[in-house]
């Protein structure tokens, strides 16, 4: 198996580096350990390609949004309908009250729904709509999990080492971004995750809080499950406590299922975010709850629901919709997880690697499932991770950087799938 050769992507890099700041839009854009990111001309199903004429099979899909793959020929069409109608109004329109209906039906917490661009900014929003409904403005966040990119959202959303992290009673707040606002601290409380004992006490020792924000299945770091009974737990907690509850399905929302992790495990939120895959490529992202709840605060934003981005999701949920969707990305999810725990057994590497839906993951270093953050710091090996990361891209799959996480669309196909295990078959033994 040879090597790809990618000298015009290190040298188109180095040229955008003179003009943009880091070479790429987003400091995900570029993994750390990366000297320079492969530049992409374009991708069509389960597959991209890059500026040297490689053909590399994907799991990045975009960092989550393309879930029907590149290039999907149903979401182009009715981008391109509405693009001859026009691509931005500020006004409602029938699809606008289609999607909000849609969408109602589809997510179990939605009685209503608001429209951002970003997760980030639909992030900001909810913790606006929690603190006005409940007058009281701590927000519990846990740690490792991610929000956006907003000052308070930055607070603790990673560590290298426990002794960073600080004791599980009292969890370092860490800083993440040079000019982050210190005070940003403030109304934050930091909390370990998969922990229903600890968050008991936080909530018992605080009357000031007005909501608790999770990913229900913590997927930005790890991923790491949700124990089994923790997210009625910690619903049951909230309620008792009169906090309100928000998942942030960025990442889950669409991905184990239409209805996100809330429908997934069957535990309904107050309020929850959903972003990245629910326009299939293009930026729409919202927050959806109690109509009591929703009617508190109105959101602005030029670009909120874009007629674009409207018919762009309309058209991946029409996809989504198509009955047999999920049990077929989970199949494909199946045998490449089943796949590479074979292949660390063949080559002597602990490998732990599972499937739900449209989200796989991939552990190096521990053969079993990560319980929570602390156990990712202490016994997944990042480092084996992140080299894989490398071999992976040199041999032409894409993964994303250091995390773990593996997008399936349902662009991919069975023989990606072969074709991706034969490839780890190779570079698994350079891991060592
Ligand atoms: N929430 C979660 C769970 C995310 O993974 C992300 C982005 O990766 C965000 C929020 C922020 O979304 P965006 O990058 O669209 O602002």
């Amino acid at each position: 198996m040879d090597k790809y050769n990618t000298e015009k992507s290190k040298a188109l890099f180095f040229e955008t580096k003179k003009y943009l700041v880091d070479g790429v839009s987003s400091s995900f854009h570029k993994a750390k350990n990366e000297e320079y990111p492969i530049c992409m001309t374009h991708g069509k199903g389960s597959h991209m390609y890059d500026v040297d004429g490689n053909d590399y099979i994907d799991y990045v899909a975009g960092f989550g949004p393309m879930i029907l793959g590149y290039a999907p020929e149903s979401v182009n069409e009715a981008v391109k309908e509405q693009l001859k109608k026009g691509s931005q109004f500020s006004t409602p329109t029938e699809d606008l009250c289609k999607l909000a209906k849609k969408l109602t039906e589809i997510i179990p917490c939605a009685e209503m729904v608001s429209f951002q661009s970003s997760g980030t900014e639909a992030n900001m929003h909810a913790w606006r709509v929690a603190r006005a409904h409940t007058g009281k403005m701590k927000i519990v966040k846990f740690e490792g999990q991610y929000h956006g990119w907003a000052d308070e959202q930055k607070v603790t959303i990673g560590a290298d080492t426990l002794e960073e992290l600080g004791p599980k009673s009292s969890i370092n707040k860490l800083m993440n971004t040079a000019g982050q606002r210190i005070d940003t601290t403030n109304d934050i409380i930091v909390a370990p995750w998969n922990d229903a004992e600890s968050l008991e006490a936080i909530l018992d020792a605080h009357d000031d809080i007005a909501a608790v924000l999770m990913e229900p299945y913590m997927c930005d770091e790890g991923p790491i499950l949700p124990k089994e009974g923790y997210l009625q737990a910690v619903k049951d907690m909230c309620e008792k406590h009169g906090v309100l509850l928000i998942f942030d399905e960025v990442i889950t929302g669409f991905r184990l299922s239409l209805g996100g992790a809330q429908q997934y495990f069957g535990v309904t939120p107050d309020l929850a975010i959903f972003g990245k895959a629910i326009a299939g490529g293009f930026s729409l992202s919202m927050i959806c709850g109690r109509r009591e709840l929703m009617e508190k605060v109105h959101p602005s934003g030029t670009f909120n629901a874009t007629p674009i981005a409207v018919a762009a999701s309309l058209a991946t949920i029409a996809e989504l919709e198509k009955p047999g969707t999920y049990e077929r990305m989970d199949t494909l999810g199946k045998k490449l997880t089943a796949g590479l725990m074979e292949l660390g057994k063949k080559h002597g590497i602990k490998v732990y690697a599972n499937h739900h839906n449209a989200i796989c993951q991939l552990q190096l270093g521990i053969d079993r499932a990560p319980e929570d953050f602390r156990d990712c710091l202490q016994n997944v090996d990042r480092k084996a991770y992140d080299k894989l990361f490398l071999l992976a891209t040199q041999y032409g799959v894409r993964l994303t950087s250091a995390r773990g996480r593996i997008y399936i669309s349902t662009a991919h196909t069975e023989s990606d799938i072969d074709k991706t295990l034969e490839i780890f078959d190779f570079i698994f033994p350079m891991l060592k």
